[in-house]
């Protein structure tokens, strides 16, 4: 809509009868007080002004209307009968497009400036929309994003706490049983069912141990302790360890590599512990498992080797991530899939590296590496 100021009403009658032939909307004022009373409720897209008026004069309109924020955009033709400075023209009115006319009237000039200022607020106002809908576009997304941020963190937040009130059940079903455990003579029938309870228990903790140990990574609460301890020496005990776990394995450690380091010797337990039990549930027929230790520029270097089912070279890039499973074998092993994902994150955070190297059928070798103290 075009508004069009001027006191005299025969100038407005000639402007609204141009205008309105070449299909503009046109809304008049008859002073520059009622001009303004008209800008402030509705919206225009130009203002054709008059400079001579009685009262309030073009000029001042046009002072006013560009101190105002909702009206300083609004283009301005000034109708003049002299030829005006327009240096004086843009004083104060230093945004939104301004143009002026002289009287008499050209109708093919005027309609000329319409038509570009008309253009003009076409485009700026499609701008403008297309500016809205992707400022509420990224609104929305930021407010999608916060949402899936704070049920991410409610979620981790329930999975530790889950987590650690699992555990503390388990560890006194764990003390009654092993009291059971020691009041049966190791004649008791019965003896069998309390050492299968105790192996599930045990499996039990395990599975909530590296639930918490997840939970805390993602939280960053998964603190290590560093000492510094003997490399080799680690390794022989975790290897023992499971060596009586599954007497029925023969696992063999070779090499060594004399050195310290510094780390949390628990958790590195943690890991090489991890890689012997899947190296023990991945061969379920050969029961061949070497570990193997050297030094190599100053990196401690693991290897832990089995015979089994072997993992596909596709999948092979894939099995230090979470919850990854390789397809086909996880029905009939159970597992989370998140033991080697703390064991790669273990590692990280003690400079060291993580991979492997396994061939379908025949078996895997997993690998880690440790820096020197
Ligand atoms: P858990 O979280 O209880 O350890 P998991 O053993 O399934 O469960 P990961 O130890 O992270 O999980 O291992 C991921 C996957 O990598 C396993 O599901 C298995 O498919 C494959 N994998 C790991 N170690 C071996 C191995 N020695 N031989 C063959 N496949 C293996
Ligand atoms: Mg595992």
């Amino acid at each position: 809509m075009i508004l069009i100021v001027d006191d005299t009403a025969e100038n407005i009658f000639t402007l609204r009868t141009l205008l309105e032939l070449h299909s503009f909307p046109v809304d008049t004022a008859a002073s520059g007080e009622e001009a303004l009373k008209k800008v402030l409720k509705k919206s225009y897209a130009l203002i054709i002004l008059d400079v001579q008026m009685p009262g309030m004069d073009g000029f001042e309109v046009a002072e006013i209307l560009s101190g105002n924020n909702a009206t300083k955009d609004i283009p301005v033709i000034f109708l003049s009968a002299i030829n005006i400075d327009k240096r004086y023209i843009t004083r104060g009115y230093l945004s939104g497009g301004i143009d002026y006319v002289t009287k008499p009237i050209d109708p093919d000039i005027l309609l000329l400036r319409v038509k570009t200022f008309y253009r003009l607020h076409e485009q700026n106002r499609v701008l403008n929309e297309v500016q809205s809908n992707l400022r509420k576009e990224i609104e929305y997304r930021k407010l999608a994003q916060q949402e899936a941020q704070e049920a991410s963190r409610r979620k981790d937040e329930f999975m530790s706490i889950a987590s650690h009130e699992l555990k503390t059940p388990l560890a006194s079903m764990k003390a009654y049983m092993q009291l059971v455990d020691r009041s049966l003579s190791k004649a008791d029938k019965i003896q069998i069912y309390i050492d299968r309870t105790l192996i599930q228990i045990n499996t039990l903790n395990t599975l909530i141990t590296d639930l918490l140990d997840m939970s805390r990574l993602e939280n960053g609460k998964l603190k290590f302790n560093k000492t510094l301890f003997n490399f080799d020496e680690l390794v022989r005990d975790a290897t023992e360890m499971i060596r009586q776990t599954y007497p029925d394995y023969n696992i063999s450690v070779n090499g060594q590599t004399g050195i310290m380091v510094k780390g949390d010797e628990p958790r590195l337990e943690q890991v090489l512990l991890n890689y012997l039990t899947n190296a023990v549930k991945y061969s379920p027929d050969a029961k061949e498992i070497q570990v193997h230790i050297r030094l190599e520029e100053n990196m401690a270097i693991v290897s832990v080797r089995d015979f089994g089912i072997g993992i596909p070279k596709q999948s092979q890039p894939e099995v230090f991530r979470k919850f990854y499973r390789v397809e086909g074998s996880e029905h009939r092993f159970q597992g989370l899939g998140v033991g080697l994902y703390i064991c790669s994150e273990i590692i990280q955070r003690h400079k060291g590296s993580c991979w492997l190297q396994s061939e379908y059928g025949k078996g895997s070798t997993f690998f880690f590496s440790i820096p020197a103290a």
